[in-house]
């Protein structure tokens, strides 16, 4: 048989393995522990039967932009001195394709993209898929961002892109406004563009979105995926200057974005005020769970998401994370993750999923 031969460098990667294992207690992918509210359903059900779906959806996706420009805004309105518009909102299947459009429009063969490690593996992935070379810089001990050695990567490199994720994944740590107001004046001097992952910005007290403005390399990137109960939708956006939205419109496929998608995003945001009850709720969650650990023989550190980071003090990783699967409850397990030794990472539940997960930590580290 003959074959073409895989892209040199794509044969040397590795893909995305997240397991897929079939236990009762699933907290290893950061996703909304229920299902959306049953209103949206209904009302999406209702909605299904007004798609034309002899014909291609709305290639500029209005409505749906208009009504997250919308929707973001509300709270930012006296700081940022206004509301977002349409033309300032990308939405793609999942902020994976908002990266990915990115990282498309901006990097390739001979650009360069810089990540600080360990943080979302996805950012390096993409950017190497699409040709270009990432570089990277460590973090502090506490997984805080070392400002000085950013500054001088970026310098140093000039990357046309470079990504934060506040809060981190897998860290849980929050990127403090100065640090990100300092990476982005780095990023403006050589040229590049900032790109802010928010993917749980909800869960946490500053948002970076108030930073955006026409003027400034900066975009913000947010996801249905975990705060709106839609992972299965497949649905992300990024909130920036109208010339990067021109830019990215200009790689992204042409109906990228499907009529039943669009009609779910638009109807999702009309459910805000229980989103905002359910975010509530996992933050007060994140304090009870954060309290339990404190009595256990892990390392846990501050997160501002809705998943918590520990490390087993005395005990290997893997064993304490095999040792909760057989309990049927499933962590992520990143204790091969180069800076990460020995972590899992847990996301938050319900109060009862939560509760089991306790117990079986507690009984695997006996
Ligand atoms: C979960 C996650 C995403 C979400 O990706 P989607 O494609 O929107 O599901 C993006 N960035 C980070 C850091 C994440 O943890």
């Amino acid at each position: 048989m003959s074959r073409p031969r895989v892209r040199d460098d794509v044969a040397l990667m590795e893909g995305y393995h997240s397991p897929q294992v079939d236990v009762r207690v699933r907290l290893n992918t950061n996703e909304a522990p229920e299902p959306p509210p049953t209103a949206f359903v209904d009302a999406l059900q209702a909605g299904l039967a007004g798609i034309a779906w002899h014909r291609y959806p709305d290639r500029s996706a209005r409505a749906l932009r208009s009504r997250i420009a919308e929707v973001e805004s509300i709270e930012l309105v006296d700081e940022i001195g206004g509301a977002f518009t349409a033309d300032q909102v990308f939405a793609a299947n999942g902020s994976n394709e908002v990266l990915q459009s990115i990282c498309l429009a901006y990097t390739g063969a001979g650009r360069s993209v810089a990540t600080f490690e360990p943080t979302y593996a996805l950012h390096s992935h993409i950017a190497r898929v699409c040709g270009a070379t990432v570089v990277s810089a460590g973090r502090n001990p506490d997984f805080t961002l070392d400002v000085d050695a950013a500054r001088e990567l970026i310098l140093a490199e000039r990357p046309t892109v470079t990504f934060l994720c506040s809060p981190n994944n897998p860290t849980g740590r929050l990127e403090p406004p100065d640090t990100v107001r300092a990476v982005l004046d780095a990023v403006e001097s050589v040229d590049g563009m900032l790109v802010v992952d928010e993917a749980y910005g909800q869960f946490s007290p500053w948002s970076a979105l108030t930073l955006v403005e026409e003027e400034r390399p900066v975009v913000v990137t947010r996801t249905y995926s975990k705060t709106w109960s839609a992972a299965g939708l497949r649905l992300g956006y990024l909130i920036g200057p109208t010339w990067v939205v021109e830019d990215l419109e200009r790689v992204v496929l042409p109906y990228h974005l499907d009529s039943m998608t669009q009609l779910a995003g638009v109807l999702a945001l009309d459910h805000i005020d229980e989103m905002r009850r359910r975010v509530a709720h996992l933050v007060e969650e994140r304090g009870r769970v954060e309290a339990a650990l404190a009595d256990m023989a892990v390392d846990v550190w501050p997160s501002a998401a809705n998943f918590i980071l520990l490390r087993p003090r005395d005990r290997d990783g893997d064993d304490v994370w095999q040792e909760m699967v057989d309990r049927s409850v499933l962590v992520r397990n990143c204790s091969s993750w180069p800076g990460l030794e020995g972590c899992l990472r847990v996301t938050l539940g319900t109060a009862a999923e939560d509760d089991e997960f306790l117990v079986a930590l507690g009984e695997a580290l006996a």
